[in-house]
C-alpha cells in the first residue's frame, strides 16, 4: 500500500497538520487547512470516497468543510452517500456543525442524509473498504477519544493513532500493526500525547515494528536522532 504524509505538524507550526492518504483514495484525518497541499501531493479530493476522523480536535478534521460543501452544494442526488466519513462518536453533529455554519450555511441540509456518516464507539466496529480491513482502536487523549485505526491489506498492517497518550490500548494498536504512525509530541508523555519516553518503551516491546513519530513539535524533530526515533514530514511518500 501507497501512504502520503499531507502533513504531520502539531497546530504551531509553518507546516501542514495531520493528514494521510492511503492509495490516493483513503484519507485519514483532515486538519484545517490541508486541503491545499493536495495538488501538491497529486491526490484529487474527488477520487476520496472514504475519510477516517481520529478526534474532533481542529488539526484533524476541520479541513472537512470543502468536502461536506462539494457533496452538499455541487453534487447532484445520485452522488448521495459517495462519501463516507468515519470517526468517534459525535462526529455527526461536529460535521453538521460545521456545514451548518461555516462550509454551506446557505444549504439547509442534513449532513447524514447525504454523506454516510458512521460513529465508531468500539473496537468491534471493523469496516471493509478499498480491500482494506480496518481495525479501530479506542485511544485517550487526555480524556477526549480518539480512534487509531489500522489498515490491513495483503501486504502490510499500516496503524494511524491520531492523538494519545500511552495506556494498555496503544500497546494493543501497535501489537496489532507492522508499521505505525504514532503520536510522539515531546520528550516526556502528557496525559493527552505520547513522548519519547514511551515511545522509546515501545519500540523496545514490538523491535520488529516500524514506528514512525507524528505530530512532533519543531524542537523535539531537532531531537529525534539523539533518542534514534524515526520522524516524517509532509510530502513524504512510503510504499508499505
Ligand atoms: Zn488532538
Ligand atoms: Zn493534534
Amino acid at each position: 500500500m501507497e501512504v502520503k504524509v499531507i502533513g504531520c505538524s502539531t497546530t504551531w507550526t509553518d507546516k501542514p497538520v495531520s493528514c494521510y492518504c492511503i492509495n490516493n483514495k483513503i484519507i485519514v484525518d483532515s486538519g484545517e487547512g490541508t486541503l491545499k497541499y493536495y495538488k501538491q501531493n497529486n491526490v484529487n479530493f474527488l477520487d476520496v470516497n472514504n475519510i477516517f476522523i481520529t478526534h474532533l480536535h481542529t488539526d484533524h478534521f476541520a479541513g472537512l468543510g470543502a468536502y461536506i460543501s462539494q457533496v452538499l452544494v455541487y453534487e447532484d442526488e445520485s452522488k448521495k452517500y459517495r462519501l463516507s466519513i468515519y470517526g468517534p462518536k459525535g462526529i455527526k453533529k461536529a460535521l453538521n456543525i460545521l456545514a451548518q455554519n461555516f462550509a454551506c450555511p446557505t444549504i439547509n441540509k442534513k449532513v447524514e442524509d447525504y454523506i454516510n456518516v458512521v460513529e465508531i464507539s468500539s473496537k468491534e466496529q471493523i469496516i471493509e473498504v478499498e480491500n482494506f480491513k480496518i481495525k479501530p482502536f479506542i485511544l485517550n487523549h487526555g480524556g477526549l477519544t480518539n480512534i487509531g485505526y489500522v489498515f490491513e491489506d495483503f501486504s502490510s498492517a499500516v496503524g494511524f493513532s491520531g492523538d494519545c497518550t500511552y495506556d494498555e490500548n496503544v500497546k494493543e494498536f501497535v501489537a496489532n500493526t507492522k508499521v505505525a504512525f504514532l503520536d510522539c509530541c515531546s520528550e516526556k508523555t502528557t496525559p493527552s500525547h505520547m513522548g519519547a519516553d514511551k515511545f522509546k518503551y515501545l519500540q523496545q516491546c514490538f523491535p520488529n515494528k516500524r514506528l514512525i513519530a507524528t505530530h512532533s513539535t519543531d524542537e523535539f524533530i531537532l531531537k529525534a536522532k539523539e533518542y534514534d526515533i524515526e520522524t516524517t514530514y509532509s510530502g513524504k511518500k512510503y510504499n508499505f
